[in-house]
């Protein structure tokens, strides 16, 4: 699948496209701004423009150039991403085992598009540096620019863990190769080494539009955004698909548990013993967000449809229990009891 449209910063995308046609591009971009607002996209565009064949402007999308970068399959356009520490001892297999790596988060951004934040252990240890150095100094296999887009420059390896590798790395960006560009992406510029910082030209991306957000939302998940959805987003895309993609999953849970409520004690109480396993209090609470959505869905269904009174009523009594559940779960109790609680409680509401 190609990569997803850049959405908005369109004075900025002006200025580089200005910079590019009176060849003033700085060769070492540090690309600073809010987590999710499209910085390795906009690398990624400044990567298209630069292999597009096209006339001047926006990249066409549809020449050759253009259409490798979108597949992210460019031979000279490097998208490095922090990758576990390689397992192996020795210098060479070291970088084979994070050349590897880099290929496997390829291969599944090229299978889904819109990624979210790497491991939070995953670095661009030494053996990504010396991969770096090593894939600037070929030619380029195209004949035209080369891309070098290191994303979380934050993690790059300190100069005090590997002075070789650290040093060769600001060597290249002190002295990058003719028709070699390296952006590299981070939330602050306070976040990159200052050796890396002082060596490159800082470029600041803002926040998308509310609108931007919500139209990016609806075209790629189907899904619209609230105006609380919006405002926990902050401007940021990113933000708002992977709380979009945690409400889905939490709704999908919810039903999962309801169809065990319904399906009589033992399969629900095995469900919330289940529970035990979510690592995270927040996919927790995403469930009960989705339960609550879900039962004040199926309440307003059976107002619509004419149903009973009293069904209605049932069902509002539902959500009140999953609302009181909520309120419980922000506090210190155990989730597997709360849910355990919960499934009674909606079981005997059922009953009724
Ligand atoms: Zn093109």
């Amino acid at each position: 699948m190609p990569l997803a449209p850049l959405v908005g910063h369109l004075d900025l995308r002006a200025q580089f496209l200005e910079a590019i046609a009176s060849g003033k591009l700085p060769q070492v971009v540090l690309l600073t701004g809010p987590s999710g607002v499209g910085k390795q996209r906009l690398a990624l565009w400044l990567a298209q423009r630069l292999a597009c064949t096209g006339p001047a402007g926006e990249p066409c999308g549809t020449c050759r150039g253009c259409r490798m970068v979108l597949g992210l399959a460019h031979p000279d356009v490097h998208l490095l991403v922090p990758v576990a520490r390689p397992k192996a001892g020795e210098p060479d297999k070291q970088l084979a085992e994070v050349a590897e790596s880099l290929e496997a988060v390829m291969a599944e951004r090229r299978a889904a598009p819109l990624w979210g934040t790497p491991d939070g252990m995953a670095i661009h240890g030494v053996a990504s540096a010396r991969l770096i150095q090593r894939r600037a100094s070929l030619t380029a296999s195209e004949g035209g620019w080369r891309v070098f887009i290191i994303s979380r420059a934050d993690r790059l390896v300190s100069q005090e863990s590997s002075p070789e590798a650290a040093n060769a790395l600001l060597k290249l960006l002190e002295e990058p190769p003719p028709r070699s560009l390296f952006v590299l992406t981070a939330t602050e510029p306070g976040q990159v080494l200052p050796t890396i910082r002082s060596r490159s030209v800082p470029v600041r991306m803002g926040r998308n539009s509310d609108a931007e957000v919500r139209q990016f939302v609806a075209d790629h998940n189907g899904r619209t955004v609230g105006e609380s959805g919006l405002r926990a987003a902050g401007g940021s895309i990113g933000a708002a698909l992977a709380d979009d993609d945690s409400a889905s999953k939490g709704q999908a849970a919810a039903r999962a548990f309801l169809g065990a409520v319904r399906a009589g004690t033992a399969a629900a109480a095995d469900r919330a013993l289940r529970q035990g396993a979510w690592h995270a209090r927040g996919e927790f609470t995403a469930m009960l967000d989705g339960l609550a959505e879900v039962l004040a869905a199926d309440a307003r269904q059976l107002v619509v449809s004419g149903a009973g009174r009293d069904e209605a009523e049932a069902m509002l009594d539902s959500v009140q229990c999953v609302a009181a559940a909520r309120e419980h779960a922000q506090g210190n109790v155990n989730p597997q009891l709360l849910l355990a609680t919960l499934a009674d409680q909606l079981g005997a509401v059922a009953a009724r």
